[in-house]
């Protein structure tokens, strides 16, 4: 018995051991699972920690930005790049909503330049970027910025259709061949109480937690803040009535003050005055002794104008290194007068480092070169102008615009082209270009216009406005060269109807957008040219035009057409317009291609050096350029 009950016991505390192992397991198993989840906890929260950073940092970065004076599209851009990169988001984009005779519509003022996005721009040929969007009214984008709420949508199909409705199926089909993008979400945009725009985000998650939506809700809010404070500095720069470097006035408060004071001078019959000015060879003391050195100069001559002016004169900085001076009341002895002492005055000054500078001067007076404010301040210009040509430092008086002006023999050359009707446009449309052009409204505009307007019935892409840059950066880059101005005014009228031959030929062969056959390629070389020179040359005064035109597609190395000339035997003014023509080429649209940044045309501009056109035409060119851009 004793034998069994001590197996008992023994089989008793086995039991207890095995039971204590078992708590004991059981309470390692618990506190083995208690670690697990509390490092699971520990990983969750520093995973919450790091994404609250990269939140936190990007709004500050987002945040410096909006403090430092960059344009609001960079500051945009920022945010969206920031916001795709840093916080995981396949894409993310801002688009404005804008009104105009045709409706509402999207287009897209930022995007995030990711992989999605560069996707979706290759399969849909043209990029986003640059199209009109539709604004559907029941589609997600309406309704996000009228019910000013946020929304996600997992219909991608759908909302590329929203966007653009003439899009194919088959093209919907291959843009959501890229199945990362799970959804969109749209928050809405406000500045200023009124919808401006959508932030939109592309996920590639189906579900929206709180906490996003809330952090994306606080990027909203930091845009809609950057585009309140830009709107904010556009509005107080638009009231700005002084430069800021000179505290002179500036160029908008002139024309609008120089207007006016056409209205007086026309009812008490009194003259006016301007004296215009352009710092000589600042760009030398930019070069040699940098920019903080040319702001110097431009002070000082901006100081000059203040010591110098009467109380009632107007001296303004007109931009760069270029100033004007309205001098109310006084006739062309006694402008000229002022202009000699201003002149000399500035000549005068002694200035650390730089030593001396001076200015060039032109002068014109209202009623007595001309009635007529446009025709004047080209006056003022052209005599400045001869200033610079006749060895700077000096004051011109302007010559009265009793000639005939380049823009009369330009309008009547265009009047006489309509008229013979023998080019074929239609007839509505070639009475209604003469009934422009006899108009009494500013005959340069007119010209523009009347050249944009026949650009476009053979290139539906051309732009109005592009004939006006055209012709003013010809102008440009002549007066870089010295011309006298009768070889200007001849470029001009050359650049309003060099390309007039174009007119006549078939239409299918300029909008083709596939490659153009050998022979193809050759007509449209070639019968424009001798189009142009058919049209022109029954008009006898402008013979001496007609030149320039044919030359322009000659090659500096000989091998341009239709003469093949070569080098200086080309007229200067042939080649300005190569080289003109060239640039807005390759900055314009074209059917079968997109159009290229100003630094990208430079670019291409650079690599037909020697052959197309020589260095110093291409050195002027981009300095030209790059001077417009600045
Ligand atoms: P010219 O005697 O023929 O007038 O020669 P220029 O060098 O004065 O004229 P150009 O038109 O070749 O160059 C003008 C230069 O003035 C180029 C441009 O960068 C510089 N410029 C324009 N605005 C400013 C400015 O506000 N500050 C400084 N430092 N330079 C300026
Ligand atoms: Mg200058």
């Amino acid at each position: 018995m004793k034998f069994f009950d001590k197996i008992n016991e023994l089989r008793k505390k086995i039991s207890e051991v095995e039971n204590n192992i078992y708590s004991g397991k059981q309470d390692f198993l618990e506190i083995y699972e208690r670690n697990l989840q509390l490092e699971k906890e520990i990983e969750e929260r520093t995973h919450e920690l790091n994404v609250a950073n990269k939140r936190m940092l990007t709004i500050q970065h987002i945040w410096d930005m909006m403090n430092s004076s960059k344009p609001l599209i960079s500051v945009m851009e920022t945010i969206v790049n920031s916001i795709q990169g840093e916080l995981g988001y396949l894409h993310c984009t801002i688009m404005r909503k804008f009104t105009d005779e045709n409706g509402d519509y999207l287009m897209v003022l930022a995007e995030a330049q990711d992989v999605t996005i560069k996707r979706a721009d290759i399969v849909l040929t043209e990029p986003i970027q640059t199209r009109r969007l539709a604004y559907t009214q029941d589609a997600i984008f309406a309704q996000t910025l009228e019910k000013r709420e946020i929304h996600q949508t997992t219909d991608i199909a759908s909302t590329l259709r929203a966007i653009m409705p003439d899009i194919s199926e088959e093209l919907v089909q291959k843009v959501l061949e890229d199945k990362s993008v799970k959804s969109i979400i749209t928050i809405p945009l406000y500045s200023r109480e009124k919808p401006f725009g959508i932030f939109g985000v592309f996920s590639s998650r189906e579900e929206l937690a709180k906490s996003e939506t809330d952090f994306l809700l606080m990027f909203a809010q930091q845009i809609e803040i950057a585009i309140t404070v830009a709107d904010l500095f556009e509005a107080v720069k638009e009231q700005a009535v002084t430069d800021g470097l000179t505290g002179l006035y500036n160029r908008r408060f002139f024309e609008d003050y120089v207007k006016k004071e056409v209205t007086r001078s026309m009812r008490s019959g009194q003259p006016f005055s301007i004296i215009g000015l352009d710092l000589d060879f600042l760009k030398h003391i930019n070069d040699k002794f940098g920019h903080a050195y040319g702001d110097v100069a431009i002070k000082t001559v901006a100081d000059v104008l203040k010591t110098n002016a009467r109380s009632i004169d107007i001296a303004a900085r007109m931009g760069g290194e270029e100033f004007n001076i309205l001098l109310p009341g006084i006739s062309s002895e006694g402008a000229m007068k002022a202009a000699e002492r201003i002149r000399k005055a500035i000549e005068e000054k002694q200035l650390d480092t730089i030593g001396n500078i001076t200015a060039s001067i032109g002068v014109a007076t209202f009623l007595e070169h001309s009635d007529n404010l446009e025709e004047l301040m080209e006056l003022t210009d052209q005599a400045m102008y001869n200033s610079k040509r006749n060895g700077r430092n000096r004051v011109t008086a302007a010559s009265s615009a009793s000639e005939i002006s380049w823009q009369e023999i330009a309008v009547n050359t265009f009047t006489d082209i309509l008229s013979k009707h023998n080019m074929p446009i239609p007839q509505a449309l070639s009475d209604e270009l003469c009934e422009k052009l006899k108009t009494n409204q500013s005959q340069k505009e007119i010209l523009y216009s009347v050249a944009d307007i026949l650009t476009q019935t053979y290139n539906p892409l051309h732009e109005n406005g592009i004939v006006k840059s055209k012709l003013l950066t010809a102008v440009s880059l002549a007066k870089r060269f010295d011309l006298p101005k009768d070889e200007i005014d001849k470029l001009k009228i050359a650049v309003l109807l060099y390309d007039i031959g174009n007119l006549m030929l078939p239409k299918e062969l300029l909008l083709k957008t596939t490659p153009l056959t050998e022979d193809e390629k050759n007509h449209i070389k070639e019968h424009p040219l001798i189009a142009a020179k058919e049209i022109l040359q029954p008009i006898s005064y402008i013979q001496d035009i007609i030149p320039i035109i044919e030359h322009h597609h000659e090659n500096w190395d000989g091998t341009g057409y239709p003469a093949k000339i070569a080098k200086n035997d080309i007229p200067l003014t042939s080649q300005i317009i190569l080289i003109v023509d060239a640039y807005f080429a390759l900055t314009e649209q074209r059917t079968y291609r997109s159009k290229m940044s100003p630094q990208e045309a430079l670019a291409e501009i650079k690599k037909d050096c020697g052959k197309k056109w020589n260095e110093t035409l291409v050195n002027e060119f981009i300095t030209l350029i790059e001077h417009d851009l600045n």
